[in-house]
């Protein structure tokens, strides 16, 4: 079932989203070699509850392993899902950092892949490329498009650079459940699957890596990781579908003014 967003509702939604934005700022200011993961993940819970909102990631799945932080940390090989702990960051890691929040009943979702000091060539390529292969996506979200464009855009984008487009996870439809249908692919054909309309909000997220597509899930239950150990990079961000073209809830904006990141373009 597709849930089309009123107006108001979208504004509750963008209040989530940017207050994601500006947890995963208050995180960028203390990414640099030798820092925990676990701290920038106290930060992140420390901030959210600040403003008034529930760390949306920390119990989801419930059950007997219900995922236990604030922020997803995925370092290197990682693509999606790593647990923040006693880890500590090295020069030349790239650290995907993914959160979630509920604010007034709507969810926000979304994430930027980090550097740690230097990186090598290769790795700010894979950093670029899949920058730019979400903003494709976002291109292709408007009213009367198909689900299948936005990962068909993504997709060509990353595999004629040679890069590996993770299938087995996806983005998907976000508002009041945090993860709503439809699913997006971050492959695909143009002109398959749901038709976009006009209030639909979408999380889209590629995940892109040096090697292969395929990923296994660790012994914990869930980090996610290239089979092949090869790095893998993630940006993802809120959008709603509309005529013409899509409005960007979340905002990579407060990140950079950190980060001061030239490689990437982030508009
Ligand atoms: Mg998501
Ligand atoms: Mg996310």
């Amino acid at each position: 079932m597709i849930y089309l967003k009123s107006e108001s509702e979208i504004e509750k939604m963008r209040n989530a989203a940017q207050l994601v934005s500006r947890t995963l700022a208050e995180v960028a200011k203390e990414i640099k070699p030798g820092i925990e993961t676990g701290l920038l993940d106290v930060i992140a819970e420390d901030y959210i509850k600040k403003n008034d909102a529930r760390p949306a990631f920390k119990g989801y799945g419930g059950g007997k392993n219900p995922f236990p932080a604030t922020l997803c940390i995925s370092v290197n090989e990682e693509v999606v899902h790593g647990i923040p702990g006693n880890r500590k960051l090295k020069e030349g890691d790239l650290v995907s950092v993914d959160c979630g929040v509920e604010k007034d009943g709507y969810f926000g979702d979304h994430a930027y892949t980090f550097t740690v000091g230097e990186c090598s060539d290769e790795n700010k390529e894979l950093l670029k490329t899949t920058i730019e292969s979400l903003y494709k996506g976002i291109d292709k979200a408007v009213h009367g498009n198909k689900i299948g464009d936005i990962g068909s855009a993504i997709q060509n984008h990353c595999e004629k650079k040679g890069f590996g487009v993770v299938r087995d996870l996806v983005g998907h439809g976000i508002g009041k459940s945090m993860h709503e249908d439809p699913s997006v692919p971050n492959f695909g054909r143009d002109g398959k699957g749901e038709r976009l309309r006009s209030g639909m909000t979408l999380a889209i997220e590629p995940m892109i890596t040096l090697g292969t597509w395929k990923v296994k899930t660790l012994s914990d239950g869930w980090t996610i990781v290239t089979s092949d150990g090869s790095n893998s990079a993630h940006f993802e961000h809120d959008i709603v579908v509309r005529e013409g073209e899509a409005e960007i809830l979340s905002t990579f904006d407060y990140i950079t003014e950190i980060t001061k990141n030239e490689i990437l373009e982030t508009h």
